[in-house]
Formats: C-alpha cells, sequence, structure tokens
C-alpha cells in the first residue's frame, strides 16, 4: 500500500514535481515528462522513453549523461498520450533523430507510434525500438509479442551510450535492437501492488506460494508454486531463462537482480549470490551485475532475474559511464545545469508553424462541419454502442467515443489551418477518450488533416487519399487485419468502394454514398466474426452473433460524412 500521499488523484504530477525538484541538476521537467537539464552534443540521437508511472526507476530516473534523453510519464501503469511522447520528444530533440524505446504494451505501441509519425511528417528523423525481454509472455518463436519487464533498462543503457559516443540513429537503432535480441527475463512474484489511495491489491498471491512469470503491472504470474528458498528460486529463474537464449550466445553474461518493490536489497544480493553461483557452473561468465530496483511495479512484492548475452560490440556500451538520477556508473563529467544557459531552452522550443492561408482556414471551417455530423451521430448512438462493447469489452465505446469528439470540437480551431485544427483535434480527441479507440480516431484525425491539406488538389483525389491515409493510420498504429473483427473491418471496405466509385466515375457525393453503405453492411457482416485483437479476445465466444462496436461507430460516421457531403453539394 501507498503510505504517503496527498489527494491519490494527483499522486503521479506530485512525485514527478518532487522528482524533479531533488534531481534538477539532471533533469527538468517539460510538458509530458522530462528531458536532461543539460542536453546532449547538438547533433546527437535523443533516447526517448517512457510508459505509465509507477515503475520508478523506469522511467524518468534514468534520464541523464549516458542514458535518455527525456522519459515520458503517463499515470499509473497507463500508457502515455501520443501528444505528450511527441512533445517530450521534440524538447529532447538535438538534431540527430528521435529513438523511442518502451516495453512492448498495446497502448504504447498505439501512442508512442502516433507520435513517431508526427514527428517523421516534420522531417525529424523517428524511430522505435520496442523491449520484448520477458519469456513468460509468449514463446521464443514470438518473440515479438514478448512484453518488457527489467530488460528495458537494458535497452535503454546500450541504445543511450550509443547516443552519447555520437553514433547516427542507423547505429542506435541497430545497437538497441541487438541489445533487445540478446536480453531474457523471468520473475516471481509474492504479493500483489496497491495503487495509491486503494484498499485492495491489484492481485493477491496465496499464502505459501509464489507466481512465476510476473508482469510489472499488477499482471499476475503463470503460474502459481510452492515457496521455496531462494537458491530453489534460482536454479527455476536460471534454468528457464538458460532453455531459452539467443543463437551464438556467447559466454559473457550481465545478470540483472531486479526487486519490483518491496523485496529487500539483501534478500536480492542472496538471491544473486544463487545466481551467479549457477551460471559460473554452467560455465557463463558474468560481467558488470546489477542487483538493486530498476523496474519496478509499485510495491510489488516479487524480482527478476536478467540475462544480457554480451558480445564484443555491445560490452563496451555496457561499461560506458552514465550520471542520472537513479543510476551512476563511471565517472561522467557533469556540466552545470545553469552553464548551458539558452542552450538549454533552445532544444525545446517548438517549431513555429505558418500562418495558416485562407484556403485552409476555408477548408478548416467546412471540415468544422463534418465533425459537428460525427458528433451528433455519436451523441445519438452513444447508448447503442455501449451495450455492444459491453458483449465482450468493457463497456465503454459509447462513452469513449462522445467523449472524444466533444474534446475534438472544443480543441478545433479553423483559424489554425485545416492541418493544424485536425492535429489538435486528434490529439484532444486521443488525450481525454482514452482508450485503444480513442487512440486510433486521434491517429485518424491527424493523418486526415495531413492528407486533406493541399490548396489547389483535385476534391476527389484528396478525399480519397484522406480516407487511405486514415486506414494507414489505422492499420499500423493497432496492427489488425481485415477479419480481426475491429473497425478495420469497416474502414477497409469504405476505402476501397470510394477508390472503385471514384475511379468509375461518380461524383464524390454518390461514391461517399456508396462507401458507407459499404462500411454499414461490413460493421453488420462483422457479428459472425470472432475477435483476434484488444479486450474483446478472451470473450471471442460471447461476441459471436453481435457486430464489433468500433466497426459500428466508424459505419456511423462514415454515414454523416456522407449525408454532410450529400447537403454541401445541394
Ligand atoms: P477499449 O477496447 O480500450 O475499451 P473502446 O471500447 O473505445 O476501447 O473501443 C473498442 C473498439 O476498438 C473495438 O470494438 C475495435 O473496433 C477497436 N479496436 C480495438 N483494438 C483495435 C486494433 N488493434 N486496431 C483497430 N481497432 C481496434
Ligand atoms: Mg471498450
Amino acid at each position: 500500500m501507498t503510505r504517503i500521499a496527498n489527494d491519490p488523484a494527483d499522486f503521479v504530477s506530485q512525485a514527478l514535481a518532487g522528482f524533479v525538484a531533488a534531481h534538477g541538476d539532471v533533469v527538468r521537467a517539460v510538458d509530458g515528462g522530462v528531458v536532461r537539464a543539460v542536453p546532449a552534443a547538438r547533433g546527437s540521437v535523443a533516447l526517448v522513453v517512457g510508459g505509465g508511472s509507477g515503475h520508478y526507476p523506469a522511467f524518468a530516473g534514468v534520464v541523464g549523461a549516458g542514458m535518455a534523453a527525456g522519459a515520458v510519464c503517463g499515470n499509473i501503469f497507463t500508457s502515455p498520450s501520443a501528444g505528450q511522447a511527441y512533445r517530450v520528444a521534440k524538447a529532447a530533440h538535438r538534431g540527430g533523430g528521435v529513438l523511442f524505446s518502451f516495453g512492448n504494451y498495446a497502448g504504447d505501441v498505439l501512442h508512442f507510434g502516433e507520435a513517431e509519425a508526427r514527428l517523421r511528417d516534420e522531417g525529424i528523423d523517428a524511430r522505435t525500438v520496442l523491449c520484448t525481454d520477458d519469456i513468460a509472455s509468449a514463446p521464443l518463436d514470438e518473440i515479438d509479442r514478448r512484453r518488457g519487464i527489467a530488460g528495458d533498462f537494458v535497452v535503454f543503457k546500450i541504445a543511450g551510450a550509443a547516443a552519447e559516443r555520437g553514433d547516427s540513429i542507423d547505429e542506435v537503432e541497430r545497437l538497441a535492437r541487438l541489445a533487445n535480441h540478446r536480453t531474457r527475463t523471468l520473475g516471481v512474484a509474492f504479493g500483489g501492488c496497491t495503487f495509491p489511495g486503494a484498499g485492495e491489491p491489484l492481485f493477491t498471491v496465496p499464502d505459501g506460494m509464489m507466481s512465476i512469470g510476473l508482469g510489472i503491472h499488477g499482471e499476475p504470474g503463470i503460474r502459481d508454486v510452492p515457496r521455496t528458498d531462494s537458491a530453489t528460486l534460482a536454479a527455476t529463474l536460471v534454468g528457464a531463462l538458460l532453455a531459452d537464449v539467443p543463437e551464438q550466445r556467447g559466454a559473457r553474461v550481465v545478470v540483472i537482480v531486479n526487486g519490483l518493490g518491496t523485496v529487500k536489497y539483501e534478500e536480492l544480493f542472496v538471491l544473486y549470490g544463487d545466481v551467479a553461483a549457477l551460471l559460473e557452473a554452467a560455465g557463463v561468465t558474468v560481467v558488470q551485475p546489477e542487483v538493486g530496483e530498476l523496474v519496478t511495479s509499485l510495491d510489488m512484492a516479487g524480482a527478476s532475474v536478467t540475462l544480457f548475452w554480451l558480445d564484443d560490440e555491445l560490452e563496451p556500451l555496457w561499461a560506458a559511464p552514465a550520471y542520472t538520477p537513479a543510476y551512476r556508473k563511471g565517472s561522467v563529467e557533469v556540466a552545470a545545469a545553469t552553464d548551458a544557459g539558452d542552450e538549454v531552452f533552445e532544444a525545446g522550443e517548438a517549431e513555429q508553424l505558418p500562418e495558416a492561408s485562407e484556403w485552409s482556414k476555408t477548408a478548416a471551417t467546412l471540415a468544422l462541419g463534418y465533425l459537428d455530423a460525427a458528433r451528433a451521430t455519436l451523441h445519438e448512438h452513444e447508448a447503442e454502442l455501449g451495450r455492444i462493447d459491453a458483449i465482450a469489452g468493457d463497456g465503454d465505446h459509447g462513452v469513449g467515443m462522445r467523449t472524444g469528439i466533444d474534446a475534438a470540437g472544443e480543441a478545433a480551431d479553423p483559424d489554425a489551418g485545416l492541418r493544424a485544427m485536425l492535429a489538435a483535434a486528434g490529439d484532444a480527441w486521443s488525450e481525454r477518450a482514452g482508450g485503444t479507440s480513442g487512440a486510433l480516431w486521434g491517429s485518424i484525425l491527424v493523418a486526415v488533416g495531413r492528407a486533406l491539406d493541399r490548396e489547389g488538389a483535385d476534391p476527389c483525389t484528396a478525399v480519397a487519399d484522406a480516407a487511405r491515409a486514415a486506414l494507414d493510420a489505422v492499420t499500423s498504429r493497432g496492427g489488425a487485419r481485415v477479419g480481426d473483427k475491429t473497425m478495420v473491418d469497416a474502414l477497409d471496405p469504405f476505402v476501397r468502394t470510394l477508390d472503385q466509385r471514384l475511379a468509375a466515375g461518380d461524383a464524390l457525393p454518390d461514391a461517399l454514398d456508396a462507401a458507407a453503405r459499404a462500411a454499414t453492411d461490413a460493421a453488420a457482416a462483422t457479428s459472425a466474426l470472432r475477435p483476434a485483437l484488444g479486450r474483446a479476445r478472451p470473450l471471442a465466444e460471447k461476441s459471436l452473433g453481435h457486430p464489433d462496436a468500433g466497426a459500428t461507430s466508424l459505419a456511423l460516421i462514415a454515414t454523416a460524412i456522407s449525408e454532410t457531403t450529400r447537403k454541401e453539394a445541394r
């Protein structure tokens, strides 16, 4: 439990403010997280890490020389928004590109992916390396589906050291991927963690038992076994880790024994001693181990063991010095934050957007009419969308879509021009609505604004491009394919029908009408499908015979767009 707090709702922001106050020589607060107080060399790659809060030292604690340039800080165990990730990256960027790195969780992938797209759109070379070290979360042949736990730290250390050395973004990305590929973690939980202000832990482990394969968001382990002594526990963990090694693993390994929150350092040292002995017996040389709290899960009682298989390239990067609030290694010459003068803030300045043209403002006013039409239909169908989502999901789709469209409408200012208006609207939708669909609709608005804002383009081509851009945004961010029972099942036929009808010479209102009908039919037809992704997947059977909520709302919006176009054309 949490013993020290004011209002639990402000816990995260107050903890972050106190953290920055305590470490002002190393980090400074920016909108969305923290960046280095003393920026790295101009032209270097900015490693930007992040995720939910509740994992300290991950993620803010590893910002500093030799490690991350910035950290994006979400709410407890909740992905930060795309806007947060974008703003922190802009503040951290030093001209050499941005490498995002974070644990592989659907929400983080969505939001950081959107931020990456926006940075690229502005000409900043942004990339992503996901951390996938948890061997309990998927088999080795599906390593890309594994989630990231304590091994995040390894990837951050390697990428951070390469960036500090002045490596190009291609190199930093390659080395980060290589490090991730050679990192494996397995953990154990003895007791669950409790949110600040909550009375009950997220999960409990039965007395006398321990849970192997813990997550770092209060996910219980995958199998409960009777508690053992440290030597037996070490044998269980090391045995599994030695059975799951990269090809050409080599004979030198970094060991991390990580505490999840309430396991004492002395206990971790006992475990480390047993782990090291087993590795030695297996003929493996342990290099520069770490024992302590590197990636935690609030007050969870648990520990994990990470093996990072070194090679000649990676070992010097692991050994390189670092100076961060939570992690210091070797000796780094640290410039005082004040010495950097204007340089500190120059890096964080927002790019000045060009003044919107009259054409763009007029187009934005037109687009506002479409947002209004979408708002009307989403308000009208809120209860129905909630009911559909409740069958196999969590019932929040109606509220989520209504909250999102309202936030988008409030944030939309036509004077900003079409593209900036829809970007702000998309940000607001994603940030306020939350949830998978909120993030995806945020991406849709941003992508559509980008595609439509082309003065002088043929309207039919621009609309078809915008629809295609929306589909690309959803599939690249969310990874869903046709047939997975998501909004893609309605969006894909919308796009294809629109393309076909325009190619056949239909007027825009007619083509949009046909496309909206195709989306509506396809949304209804999702009743026959089993969900392959998202929250509904575990309840796939219950979902049979009912349409997908996100496909249904997409078809409603498509219909509203078609009707608005028909009215405009009159
Ligand atoms: P959450 O699932 O976070 O509660 P919502 O209930 O608002 O979010 O939205 C659920 C809808 O989101 C689903 O019905 C589905 O259409 C859509 N969805 C979920 N995951 C994906 C994905 N990976 N790609 C595209 N659409 C998705
Ligand atoms: Mg839902």
